[in-house]
């Protein structure tokens, strides 16, 4: 057990073992090879009786935790969506660990309280939403989520089912291409998953706003109750974009509240010329982005915009004698925004890294990632053997490696990739994940992380011309 005046010098440790940890970082295998079990087999069955020094407990951080790492701030982890961060983010990151806040309530905090709604302003006007609209740091998109569901779902029963339970035949549209995240939210909100309807996509995966028409006045026809639609901007598998503006007219004419999951892209409407993925917000009800995706911010972070804050409280609001305060009504108690009680001091590290970077700063880094992945993509494609599968949007790009003069069964195709997969990943050079569309096996390459340059991305080329030269010889023969 420490002194806490020992603070200091082991703090001095760690620090140095952080720095040593990044400029090492390069060198380590990116995806952890260990096997399913063991890390458990090393770590001993019971806790100790007597305490143990903190040097023994780095030595073992080394020696039993850090081969089970999968480093997601490798500079060549290109897989399923980053969750970047930044020295700056890092250094608020401790600050707000050892302030050690609990931000339940203004009274409880009232500078994390008041530089929260000052961060949630900044990011507001600085990704073009209207004035009017308020936001609040939420742990993950999942949550938000699940909070603009909760909130639709309460305003289209006039606020009685916190009370009085779910009634039944409400239902809610979102994409074949939307997050698993809505369906989780649908099972929880006691919605059921039935009246989840999954609408389908138009040639580029993006929502058919025809095709969602139909299928709400299908319901209204048979006495069901739609209720809401989850628009994506940015999906998981592929970055399709659904058409926010003509879904909304939709849901404005059928008075549907409108969920906006924009968890990775909605980065990218802080530039200009990626506005177009959101054109109006006219119709829209709630909107969701992580900055603990695309912003630098490490997890966990996600921004969650409402257009009318009195629905979400009404949702949330419960206030028992011990929360009762002089300061209600005159400030923000971020506890009834949202699900958990007790809230981290989140607000700080958006603070440092909005401060230190500027949104100059963070627009230069945004664009570098998408100039990297049009250089990979052409670099790609000058391999040969490869081909796109859906439009390389943003620091976005989904491929296939598809021999030329070869036929190929889909089976046979699938195969390959998932082999061209796995020679990536086990190298340790790179992480790469995968996505199924349409039965095909399709490989996904995201260049997002904060500190990644162009020699990064040539070294994971030039594995991607190995594997591709072994893979494709094999089928020649
Ligand atoms: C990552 C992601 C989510 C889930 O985000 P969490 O913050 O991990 O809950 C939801 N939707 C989309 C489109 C995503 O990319």
């Amino acid at each position: 057990m420490l002194d806490r005046k020992d603070y200091y010098d082991e703090a001095e440790a760690v620090v140095s073992w952080i720095d040593r940890y990044f400029s090492s970082l390069e060198n380590m295998p990116v995806k952890s090879q260990v096997k399913p079990g063991d890390i458990l087999e090393k770590l001993p069955k019971a806790m100790p009786e007597e305490g143990e020094n903190i040097s023994l407990i780095m030595s073992d951080l080394d020696r039993i935790i850090l081969p089970g790492i999968t480093h997601w701030q490798h500079p060549r982890f290109h897989a399923y969506f980053p969750a970047n961060s930044s020295v700056e983010s890092l250094l608020a990151e401790q600050i707000t660990s050892a302030i050690g806040a609990q931000c339940m309530i203004w009274e409880t905090s009232p500078a994390a309280a008041e530089l929260e709604q000052r961060m949630m302003e900044w990011l507001r006007d600085a990704m073009g939403f209207p004035p009017g609209w308020e936001g609040v740091i939420q742990d993950t998109a999942s949550t938000a989520t699940l909070a603009a569901i909760l909130t639709a779902r309460e305003k289209a029963t006039g606020f009685t089912s916190n009370e009085k339970g779910v009634p039944p035949g409400l239902r809610i549209y979102c994409s074949e291409e939307t997050h698993s995240s809505i369906d989780k939210a649908v099972a929880i909100a006691g919605i059921g998953r039935q009246n989840l309807v999954k609408i389908a996509v138009n040639e580029d995966l993006s929502m058919s706003p025809h095709a969602l028409k139909k299928v709400i006045t299908k319901d209204l026809e048979d006495g069901l109750k739609p209720f809401c639609v989850v628009a994506t901007i940015g999906t998981t598998g592929t970055l399709a974009v659904d058409p926010v503006e003509e879904i909304g007219s939709i849901c404005e004419e059928f008075d549907l509240w409108l969920h906006v999951d924009a968890a990775y892209a909605g980065t990218a409407l802080l530039l200009p010329e990626y506005r177009w993925m959101l054109p109006s917000t006219k119709h829209i009800d709630s909107f969701v982005f992580n900055p603990h995706k695309w912003m630098f911010t490490n997890f966990d972070c996600s921004v969650y915009f409402v257009k009318d804050r009195e629905s979400l409280i009404r949702t949330f609001e419960i206030l028992p004698e011990y929360l009762r305060t002089g300061s209600r009504g005159k400030v923000n108690d971020y506890r009834d925004w949202g699900i958990p009680l007790g809230r981290r001091f989140r607000s700080l590290k958006l603070w440092f890294v909005l401060r230190s970077y500027g949104l100059q700063g963070i627009q230069q880094k945004l664009r570098k990632h998408i100039k990297l992945n049009e250089y990979f993509r052409s670099q790609l494609l000058d391999i040969g053997h490869f081909i796109l599968s859906y439009p390389s949007r943003l620091n976005f790009t989904s491929f296939q490696l598809k021999p030329d003069n070869v036929r190929l069964e889909e089976v046979e195709l699938n195969d390959l990739n998932k082999r061209f997969l796995d020679l990536a990943n086990v190298s340790g050079m790179c992480y790469i994940t995968h996505t199924v569309v349409k039965q095909h096996f399709i490989l996904r390459m995201v260049i997002g992380q904060t500190y990644v340059e162009k020699e990064h991305v040539d070294l994971v080329l030039k594995l991607f011309r190995e594997i591709a030269g072994i893979l494709v010889r094999e089928t020649q023969t």
